[in-house]
């Protein structure tokens, strides 16, 4: 039973804001249009109060993290032409593109054998020749030299990317690759789930309904999972709360979420960012910060909400603590998919550098493992991550 939320109506002075922190209060549930209230109060601070005490109900002070890889096997993608917002992709016979051998992937993967790396993070292209056995092998491989460490890997897209040339059902994909080593999934692929705008920016993507289907059919398999939204591009507000109402609606049935975590857009790079005629970021740090505080109310049935500093750098990461986000993306080894697309953070963070964001926030840090449970939270000077020795 979480604690009752403490809200701190004189840090609310929007009489708007400070209405729907009454009903928090209440224990009521948050409708659309009070997502979209707060998506356009000009109180950004109350909005942030509210949001906090909300996750202080929910997580105390304790700000988590987990010490993971990322591992990006292929660029090669089909839809390579018609994900406007992707920069990663390439076609098969296009300059940069690649595809990892297995021993690559275990070259690759060999940080984690320091005992240190407690999850791979493994998603990449939909790529025609990495199919269901190209991915039953690198588990299995995986799961043989590094028996420590959790696979968190391929999207809903990429699943029913596999089941399609497989000529396979989503269920028996999922069944196999869970047999193999799959442990959870991320979230990725999600974009906004609105029709129309995914006509827009992945045309022939799998559809915002199909992505969810994905994502039940996982968790009635006992494959938990994470979900996203990619804002800041062509979506309204209006298809924001769509989208967020989705993921709330799968979680009350099947409650196999572990994390939301919003994701900004970068226009770099991209077709989509020509077209709009966008550089640098296309979000304000306001609008991360609302993104993260409105998710943090309207997802009432989320115990975690992420912050991904890859796409809205370490500083404001370490606000958001104070904006309803109770983890922060790990110490990420070599991430490519947000730097082809002009992503100017570091690609990966010390453990003592999250730590001083954490605690120069005001907050507790706990490192957790996949499934958000805290291994520890004491560190000592130049502590490494928990590792299994
Ligand atoms: S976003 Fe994903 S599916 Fe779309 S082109 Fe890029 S790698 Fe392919």
């Amino acid at each position: 039973m979480p604690a009752a939320v403490q809200v701190p109506f004189d840090r609310i002075h929007d009489p708007v804001v400070r209405r729907i922190g009454e009903r928090v209060a209440a224990g009521e549930r948050l409708e659309s249009a009070d997502g979209l209230a707060l998506f356009r109060s000009g109180d950004l601070t109350g909005l942030g109060a509210l949001a906090d005490a909300v996750n202080r109900a929910k997580n105390g002070d304790v700000v988590t993290f987990a010490s993971n890889q990322h591992i990006n096997p292929t660029n090669i993608c089909v839809l390579r032409k018609t994900c406007t917002f992707c920069g990663y992709a390439r076609l098969p016979k296009e300059a940069g593109a690649y595809r990892y051998t297995l021993d690559q992937v275990l070259a690759e993967a060999a940080h984690a054998a320091d005992g240190l790396t407690r999850e791979f993070h493994i998603v990449g292209g939909l790529d025609m020749k990495a199919g269901l056995a190209y991915y039953a092998e690198m588990f299995r491989a995986l799961k043989a030299n590094f028996p420590h460490v959790h696979i968190k890997a391929l999207t809903a897209v990429e699943i029913a990317h596999i089941a399609r040339i497989e000529k396979m059902p989503w269920r028996d994909v999922l069944v196999a690759l869970k047999e193999a080593g799959l442990d959870t999934m991320p979230g990725g692929g999600a974009e906004t789930f609105s029709a129309a705008v995914r006509e827009r920016i992945s045309d022939k993507k799998l559809a915002g309904a199909e992505y969810i289907g994905v994502h039940r059919t996982a968790h009635e398999l006992g494959i938990r999972s994470n979900c996203t939204m990619l804002y800041g591009h062509v979506e309204t507000l209006e298809e924001r709360l769509e989208h967020l109402q989705m993921l709330r609606d799968l979680q009350d049935e099947t409650g196999g979420f572990l994390a939301y975590i919003p994701l900004a857009y970068h226009p770099d790079d991209n077709e989509l960012g020509r077209e709009l005629g966008r550089t640098g970021t296309a979000t304000t740090g306001w609008d991360d910060l609302k993104q993260l505080a409105v998710g943090r109310l309207f997802l009432d049935n989320f115990q975690h909400v992420k912050s991904h500093w890859i796409m809205v750098t370490p500083f404001l990461s370490q606000v958001a603590l104070h904006y309803g986000v109770n983890d922060l993306e790990g110490t990420v080894v070599r991430e490519k998919i947000y730097h082809a697309v002009g992503a100017h953070t570091p690609q990966a963070m010390t453990l003592d550098e999250i730590l001083r964001l954490i605690r120069g926030a005001g907050k507790t840090p706990a490192e957790r493992d996949s499934f958000y449970r805290i291994l520890r939270t004491e560190f000592a000077p130049d502590a490494e991550p928990a590792g299994v020795a």
